[in-house]
């Protein structure tokens, strides 16, 4: 099973950013209104995320590192939840199976806290609120060959901070802040979309992008798409959520693109906050374990809606 984690992991973590993604994600989860992620190191050292969500029952602590230990589906008539979620319980197990795992949590009904070392098996009392905090150490110790293959601290950090900046643009209500060696090094106070985006990518990101915001039938795209000057400057900045969670869709992509060509006669990359809310029926994202992929039931629906969207964001804009 030690075995099987791994490979798990091979397709779940590829560096500290991946571990900070995961963990966010359980964070967000279990309700959480404020998150700290504090990294070592780049998150090779170390990597902790701390919540102030429900915490995790003493019971189920040693369960929460097995393969396909969810609290997330309640029972199998919960097909919903299946199909929706699909691959559940396999990000903390497989971090564990390449690094060194902590779990400190507490629920609101038990007298204090706990602590796990995954390694040792060693549980016991700790202090801490309500919520939980998750310590990864040493990422890929026991696995050199992709030990070798990380960056910099600098680079990797900067993918652990590009995580972050995609669950706060996702959940403008919680509260995210990072440290890194010590030192804070973004704080996002919960907020609304607009002022999150402003404190997430900046003012001249708002200021040089018009709002977008188009409904067809189960779909609805909103965000803010940039204006030619800002896009040139800010040309990696592509953000698209489905329902909620950061994904890469070329299809999407290729809806944005068309629609800069077509109102402005090319545009090669333009900068967008794209969020598409569209009924779970509609969308599988269960194309990969991380979820970053999905595949839609209608996709020349998505692409036109898309690509409509932004149309009308930028024709309003040159009127
Ligand atoms: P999944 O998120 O797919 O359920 P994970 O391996 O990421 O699987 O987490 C396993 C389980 O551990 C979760 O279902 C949840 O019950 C528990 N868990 C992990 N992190 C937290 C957290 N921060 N707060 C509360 N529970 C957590
Ligand atoms: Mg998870």
């Amino acid at each position: 099973d030690e075995l099987v984690s791994q490979i798990a992991a091979g397709e779940v973590v590829e560096r500290p950013a991946s571990v900070v993604r995961e963990l966010v994600d359980n964070a967000l989860d279990a309700g959480a209104s404020q998150i700290n992620v504090k990294l070592m190191a780049g998150g090779v050292r170390s990597i902790v995320v701390e919540d102030d969500g429900i915490g995790i029952a003493s019971a189920e602590l040693p369960l929460a590192l097995r393969r396909h230990a969810t609290s997330k589906i309640g029972s199998l008539d919960d097909l919903e939840a299946v199909s929706t979620m699909g691959f559940r319980g396999e990000a903390l197990a497989a971090i564990a199976s390449v690094a060194d795992v902590s779990l400190l949590s507490r629920t609101a009904s038990a007298p204090h806290a706990l602590r796990l070392d995954a390694r040792s098996g060693e549980l016991g009392p700790a202090a801490r609120a309500v919520g939980t905090s998750v310590e990864v150490r040493e990422l890929f110790f026991n696995t050199p060959a992709r030990r070798k293959f990380l960056k910099s601290d600098s680079t990797e950090l900067a993918h652990a901070l590009e995580a972050v900046r995609r669950h706060a643009l996702a959940r403008p209500d919680v509260g995210f802040a990072v440290w890194h060696e010590g030192k804070l090094v973004a704080q996002w106070r919960p907020a609304r979309l607009d002022q999150r985006i402003r404190d997430v990518l900046g003012e001249e990101f708002l200021e040089g992008s018009r709002p977008v915001e188009h409904a067809a039938g189960p779909l609805t795209i909103q965000g803010r798409t940039a204006l030619p000057e800002l896009s040139r400057a800010r040309a990696d900045q592509q953000y698209v959520f489905v329902n909620g969670r950061y994904v890469r869709d070329r299809l999407i992509a290729h809806g944005v693109r068309s629609a800069y060509e077509d109102v402005l006669h090319g545009q090669r990359q333009p900068a967008y906050v794209l969020f598409a809310t569209i009924v779970p029926e509609l969308v599988d994202v269960n194309v990969h374990p991380t979820k970053i992929e999905v595949r839609f039931r209608d996709g020349r629906a998505v692409h036109q809606a898309v690509h409509r969207a932004v149309e009308g964001a930028l024709a309003v804009s040159r009127a």
